[in-house]
């Protein structure tokens, strides 16, 4: 039997549940309060330079998910991509992620690559063993000079708090490579849409099953029939914050424009932090199978995230994580809707993670709905 399914947010989360529904027979309204869907991952085409232009900050599509990787391949061509990102520190040029050209780079040497791993053993700090925060852990992989050049500045920038408050989990994220292997991502699967992601996420709303209702904001109390609710919006703004807010960090986008390249490369950080932006995006460089004279940039910089701003990073420091805890026991006490996504759950998500998840939600879902049960509010809990 049908059921009516509201969705709210026409990002990845929403589109992919939203298709996944539909395919199964459901009848789906998606509402989004912007005026285009995509979500964060929204392109569009730059009316100066003609440039396709990342709105929302840079979006790299990396996964080791087959299933992903066929899952939005089959929605548009992705071209090769290799995101070859750069820095600029103490006036020079450097590669990113720290790789055997930086090291070599930066300590004036030549060392080949188990001569760079002793090397870089001598510049740790071998008395941490267990690191727990950001700073430690950079001074147990890549000794004080490093660390200090490429990260401590970017990151004070980025998060607006020392590296000795931040986890450890966050600079993982990043290898430090013994070869002259640069690319950021080692993932099996790397690509960039060829006409953009929005086009890519109209397609997976482009169903008979599906109504797309933009400019369209949900305040929490318009579910109307809805049999299933599947909310992609800030957990907290579910409840009109009235525990507080969940913090985040949030970004500002300088556009400029320059005739010819500016930077010769998509993304090139700035790793002190006298430098008040933390890198600048080059967009031309995100599709180089297109040819553009003109270039559109953007110096990109972090801060706290006001009430009228857009969330960006979820912070999920200790006092968050309190916060977070409180809205997530009222949430789980809820029939009728799931919390998804990464506003939902409060959670970093990379694209491939979040159509994983949506993938499931949906199916799960479906297989709730045959057995008669019901559906959870969190099937990825944010704690
Ligand atoms: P969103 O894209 O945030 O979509 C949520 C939607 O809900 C939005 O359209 C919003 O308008 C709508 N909404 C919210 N509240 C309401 C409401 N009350 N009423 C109506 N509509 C509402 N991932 C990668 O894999 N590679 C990358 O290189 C990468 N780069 C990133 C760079 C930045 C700067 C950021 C912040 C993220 C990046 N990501 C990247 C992650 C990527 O953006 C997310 O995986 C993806 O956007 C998650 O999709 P979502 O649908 O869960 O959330
Ligand atoms: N980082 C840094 N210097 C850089 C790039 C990254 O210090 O040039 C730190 C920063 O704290 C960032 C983290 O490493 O949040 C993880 O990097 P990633 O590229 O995953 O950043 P994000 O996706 O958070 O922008």
């Amino acid at each position: 039997m049908p059921k009516s399914i509201l969705i709210v947010g026409a990002g990845l989360s929403g589109a992919v549940i939203g298709r996944t529904l539909a395919e199964a027979g459901h009848r789906v309204t998606i509402w989004d309060a912007r005026d285009h869907p995509g979500g964060n991952c929204h392109t569009e085409r730059d009316a100066e330079t003609g440039v396709m232009v990342h709105v929302y900050g840079p979006h790299i599509f990396h996964t080791d998910d087959e299933e992903v990787w066929s899952y939005i391949t089959g929605f548009g061509r992705f071209m090769p991509y290799k995101n070859r990102v750069k820095t600029t520190s103490n006036g020079q040029v450097f590669s990113l992620p720290v790789n055997l050209h930086t090291i070599n780079q930066f300590f004036g040497k030549t060392l080949r690559p188990d001569e760079a791993r002793a090397f870089i053993e001598t510049q740790a700090d071998t008395s941490i063993t267990d690191p727990q925060t950001f700073e430690d852990q950079a001074l147990r992989f890549v000794g004080r000079d490093l660390y200090e050049a490429f990260f401590k500045g970017y990151t004070i920038k980025q998060w607006g708090c020392s590296p000795t408050d931040l986890p450890a989990s966050i600079l993982k994220r990043l290898p430090v490579r013994f070869n002259y292997d640069d690319n950021y991502f080692f993932h099996k699967f790397q690509g960039m849409p060829e006409d953009g992601y929005t086009a890519i996420i109209e397609r997976i709303l482009d169903h008979p099953g599906i109504t797309l209702r933009l400019k369209t904001r949900f305040d929490g109390s318009q579910r109307g029939d809805a049999d299933h609710l599947f909310y992609s919006g800030p957990l907290d703004g579910y409840y009109g914050y009235d525990l507080g807010r969940l913090g985040y960090r949030t970004l500002d986008f300088d556009r400029f424009t320059y005739d010819g390249d500016y930077q010769g490369c998509a993304v090139m950080n700035y790793g002190e932090e006298a430098v008040p932006y933390t890198r600048i995006t080059e967009h031309k460089h995100f599709s180089p199978w297109e040819t553009h004279e003109k270039s559109v940039c953007y110096r990109e910089y972090s801060r706290a995230c006001g009430a009228d701003d857009i969330p960006y990073y979820p912070i999920r420091m200790v006092e968050e994580k309190a916060l977070l805890a409180e809205y997530a026991d009222r949430a789980a006490a809820e029939t009728g809707v799931t919390f998804v996504g990464r506003l939902g759950t409060y959670r970093y998500l990379d694209m491939d993670v979040t159509i994983r998840e949506a993938l499931d939600t949906a199916r799960l879902f479906l297989s709730v709905e045959a057995d008669g049960g019901s559906m959870p509010a969190f099937v990825y809990p944010p704690l």
